[in-house]
């Protein structure tokens, strides 16, 4: 018998690479969705007619129970969020109630009403904000610092909790940033990638960045989401950094998404200091030894390959226009 999986968050990024990854795997898919005035099925309106889409929210704890009660999972990947940093300063109370709460929410909901489910918790490495150590592993120090990470510390902490008292198969994949063709517009490798198309098609005359020699590591969603898959398939749970393993600057990103349109990114990008951040005087950069030792997983997607396939993706979407 098939596989069930479902899925919280479908609609976002990664949710639509993983629910396309376990179709592929021959799983049944159920995605948890909630209510809204306007549809958010852009990312996964190709294959929806595979899918089920379950009414919930991880404010409300009845309708966490009745997805778990109607669909009966055998995994479920918790991928909903209020997930945008800068919105958590703004809305830290809300933060607090999707990324963290909403985690408290659905083990209870697993505990109660199905305490054989797999369950996987995005974690993210905004919980180790400003680390001690560059890079990261699974034992490094949590010093988080803005309410997102704060609210994912939580979240990861519940989870390992859960797994120790209840003995629940939970475990962690603390993910650094991936992108995608999929990626929102308000994140800025979406708007290096867009703002580059935009100038090479004359939509646009500049583009105003902040710290160019800002460094980060990035991943693409879909070797992302292929991680998130091998944890549940293990025979115990554990924790994972899952990481590119290796950094670039936002001008390399720059370079990379302006040259490979033919251009010379000097002459159109300016640094703002509205947008502008310090340098972090300890790198984020996920150490991924444990991971590919233990589920011989590594990306696959160069960093070079990521930049081109949104590109690409940008300059389809904006030429058509
Ligand atoms: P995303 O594109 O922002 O998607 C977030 C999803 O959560 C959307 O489907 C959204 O639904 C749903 N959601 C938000 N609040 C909800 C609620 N109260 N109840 C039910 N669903 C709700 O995020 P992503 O990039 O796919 O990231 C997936 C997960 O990984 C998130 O937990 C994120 O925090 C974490 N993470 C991401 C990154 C990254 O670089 N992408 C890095 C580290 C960790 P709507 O469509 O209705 O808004």
């Amino acid at each position: 018998m098939a596989k069930k999986a479902l899925i919280t968050g479908l609609t976002g990024q990664d949710g639509s690479y993983l629910a396309e990854l376990l179709l592929t795997q021959g799983y049944q898919v159920y995605g948890m969705v909630r209510r809204s005035s306007s549809s958010s099925f852009e990312r996964i309106s190709h294959f929806s007619d595979r899918i089920e889409v379950i009414p919930g929210d991880l404010l409300d704890q009845f309708s966490l129970i009745d997805a778990i009660e109607q669909t009966q999972p055998d995994e479920i990947y918790n991928l909903a969020a209020q997930s945008y940093v800068p919105l958590s300063w703004t809305q830290p109370s809300l933060t607090a109630e999707y990324t963290a709460l909403g985690v408290s929410r659905l083990l209870e909901a697993i505990r109660r009403c199905k305490p054989s489910t797999r369950f996987y918790q995005a974690s993210s490495s905004e919980v180790f904000g400003q680390p001690d150590e560059s890079p990261q592993t699974e034992r490094t120090a949590f010093r988080p610092r803005n309410p997102y990470g704060v609210a994912k510390a939580y979240a990861h902490w519940m989870t390992i909790n859960y797994r120790q008292k209840y003995d629940l198969y939970a475990c962690c994949g603390i993910t650094y940033t991936h992108e995608s063709p999929r990626r929102g517009a308000e994140f800025v490798f979406r708007k290096i990638t867009r703002g580059a198309v935009q100038i090479k098609l004359g939509l646009a005359t500049e583009l105003r960045l902040g710290n160019l020699e800002a460094r980060r590591d990035w991943c693409h969603a879909e070797d992302v989401v292929a991680a998130m898959w091998l944890m549940l398939q293990q025979d115990a749970p554990d924790d994972y950094i899952i990481a590119s393993g290796e950094t670039h600057s936002v001008r390399e990103l720059v370079d990379c998404s302006f040259s490979y349109l033919g251009l010379d990114y000097q002459k159109y990008v300016s640094v703002d200091p509205e947008f502008y951040r310090p340098d972090e005087e300890v790198q984020l950069v996920g150490a991924i030894d444990k991971i590919r030792a233990d589920l011989n997983w590594r990306p696959k997607y160069s960093f070079q390959q990521l930049v081109e396939s949104m590109v690409d993706y940008d300059f389809k979407v904006l030429s058509e226009l």
